[in-house]
């Protein structure tokens, strides 16, 4: 079983101005352990990657990410952003967050397309699935998040899909403070790593899978103890410089 570096992504959503989201990157760079032992992404809104970026250069303990990018070539898509205009700024990109395929209608077809174009443009996606609360109680999360996975990832390549995170984001731990138990967030991605091996092989085993979904510090070591656990994607609390380098340095030790 190859050994898979643990990644923490901080999705700062709809947050922060300009001047905001530096200071913010800022702070987290004062409080981030030397050596965070793990990869460390921060995913500020489009207009402050520029500026974040900048900060950032030459700090070797984070990485930059978009939260969402257009499926189609540079052109006449009013307000929208295309994958080949990413690759200056980052290197990460968020594709299929729930809140996404809630509030813009996001399909599993769109999240494929989207997918293929932030590869062709050699960008390093991080692809949300996750089930509803619905899904969920009717004891369906496995098998939704593995359709989503196979729609998500029909049709790559090994070398493709090996570039690529998941992030497991049941719907109804997002920003509720209600995190997973262990056990489903497991279960999850057991059902995900067995849909990414069925379409790759033993590349599927290098594919980190996070959970995401109301994480922070009190939870992570729980959650990263767990060796299917490979990480987080973190929305609230990275908004946190305390709690989200916390959440950081849980993923460092027991990477
Ligand atoms: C998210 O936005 O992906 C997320 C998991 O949010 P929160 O941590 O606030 O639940």
């Amino acid at each position: 079983m190859p050994q898979r570096r643990r990644l923490v992504a901080g999705n700062w959503k709809m947050h922060t101005t300009v001047a905001e989201a530096v200071t913010l990157a800022e702070a987290i760079r004062a409080s981030l352990p030397a050596q965070p032992g793990c990869d460390v992404v921060l995913l500020p809104p489009f207009v402050s990657l520029w500026a974040v970026g900048r900060h950032i250069a030459g700090d070797s303990r984070l990485q930059l990410g978009a939260q969402n990018v257009h499926w189609a070539p540079p052109g006449a898509h009013t307000g929208e952003i295309a994958a080949a205009m990413l690759v200056d700024l980052c290197r990460f990109v968020l594709i299929g967050h729930s809140e996404r395929r809630q509030e813009f209608g996001e399909t599993d077809r769109l999240v494929h397309r989207k997918l293929e174009a932030a590869l062709t443009a050699g960008l390093l996606p991080i692809v949300a699935v996750g089930e509803s609360q619905a899904q969920h109680d009717a004891g369906r999360a496995r098998a939704v998040v593995a359709a989503q996975t196979r729609a998500a990832f029909g049709g790559c390549s090994e070398d493709e899909a090996a570039r690529c995170a998941v992030a497991y984001e049941p719907r109804w731990a997002i920003g509720t403070g209600r995190a997973a138990a262990g056990s489903d967030a497991v279960s999850a991605a057991d059902a995900i790593r067995r849909a990414l091996r069925a379409m790759f092989g033993p590349v599927a085993d290098t594919i980190r899978i996070l959970y995401g979904g109301s994480v922070d510090q009190d939870n992570a070591p729980g959650l990263f103890a767990e060796p299917a656990i490979d990480g987080a994607l973190v929305g609230g609390a990275s908004l946190r410089p305390g709690p989200f380098c916390a959440i950081v340095a849980a993923a460092g030790s027991l990477g």
